[in-house]
């Protein structure tokens, strides 16, 4: 089924804008879907606590049922509604973090339908900084469940142009402000367990954390995708993601190993993601995903590099691979993913 997408760009000006909230509120209250932008990536949101209402972003999607949504908020007092349990972790890391691009994970309170934690017991929940994404929840009235705005499987949108690619005429309304700043989706913790663990690297690091809550641990998923016969922690992680339709795959190494490593496969018609500025060293079709070293500076990229990937066609894709601290390690984590877990060490 086609739904006419209105797309309506933020302003500044606040008469204008406020028409905006009113209308998307008013379609989220009604059960309909808006995507909007945030700091980490654009969302596809609808009202968390009705259940017709979020089956639609898993159809509009093309989202496994089983993988469950981030809930949004724009106060504490929504922790507490839907949290049965909110540890001391969770104020501190709320203290230190909030309104920004963490996830916390917590045991859910009944008023949060099963059907949007994939049947698990825990709830995510993220008060978001951006200001497009606090005034809709706060406008709104409701709490908005929302992943990434994207068809399942393709790179997450930092573009409004990307919203539209993936989901015009199938939701009701695009909120477009190209301020999405960092690039990669928020961090995700695990809080309803003794031990805190990292599910999903993001902006926010394992060093940040620790300075706030002591020993934090991070999901070995995180670099080594899921293993047979495990079940993962979030259930997001067994699926193949951010993928374009190229064959990714990384090359660990020197530029000079890498350059001479994809010389030798020539045959193959190579294309290259590489860092800023070596594009022309290389000789191939490249697309630039970064400064090399400079995690904050690929995130930024990484998905419209990935985009642009898809737009030059399918075939061999060969990658620089970032380190694999700070920031890096959330770059890294989208980029094996992408590469369908193919590292080759030069
Ligand atoms: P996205 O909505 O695209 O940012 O993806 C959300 C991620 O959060 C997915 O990887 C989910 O598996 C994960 N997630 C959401 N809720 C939970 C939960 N209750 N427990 C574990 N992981 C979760
Ligand atoms: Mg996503």
């Amino acid at each position: 089924m086609t739904v006419e997408t209105i797309v309506a760009n933020i302003t500044g000006n606040p008469k204008e804008d406020d028409k905006i909230y009113d209308k998307a509120g008013e379609i989220l209250r009604a059960g309909g879907l808006v995507a909007f932008p945030t700091e980490t990536v654009y969302g596809l949101g609808a009202d968390a606590l009705d259940v017709k209402a979020s089956a639609k972003i898993y159809a509009a999607k093309g989202r496994p049922s089983d993988n469950p949504l981030i809930v949004h908020i724009a106060d504490m007092d929504a922790l507490y509604k839907l949290s049965s349990e909110v540890p001391k972790t969770a104020l501190k890391l709320a203290e230190k973090f909030w309104p920004g691009p963490l996830t916390m994970i917590l045991k859910k309170s009944d008023i949060v339908p099963d059907s949007i934690t994939g049947g698990l017991g825990t709830v995510a929940i993220r008060m978001p900084s951006h200001k497009v994404a606090a005034e809709l929840i706060r406008k709104s009235g409701v709490y908005i469940a929302a992943p990434s705005a994207n068809t399942s499987g393709k790179p997450s949108p930092t573009l409004a142009s990307h919203v539209i690619k993936d989901l015009s005429g199938k939701i009701d309304m695009i909120i477009a402000d190209d301020t999405v700043d960092i690039g990669v989706e928020s961090t995700i913790i695990d809080l309803s367990e003794e031990v805190p663990a990292i599910l999903r690297p993001g902006y926010i690091t394992k060093e940040m954390f620790e300075e706030v809550i002591g020993r934090v641990t991070i999901d070995p998923a995180i670099t080594d995708g899921v293993k047979a016969g495990v079940v993962p922690r979030a259930p997001g992680m067994k699926y193949k993601h951010y993928a374009p339709k190229a064959d990714v795959t990384l090359l660990e190494g020197t530029f000079e190993q890498f350059k001479a490593y994809v010389d030798a496969h020539a045959d193959q018609n190579p294309s290259c993601l590489c860092f800023t500025g070596e594009a022309e060293k290389l000789g191939w079709p490249c697309v630039e995903y970064g400064r090399e070293g400079d995690g904050a500076d690929q995130a930024k990229h990484i998905f419209r590099s990935l985009r642009a990937l898809d737009e030059q066609g399918d075939g061999v894709v060969y990658a620089r691979c970032p380190k694999k601290d700070g920031l890096s390690m959330a770059v890294y984590n989208r980029l094996i993913r992408a590469a369908a877990f193919r590292v080759i060490q030069l």
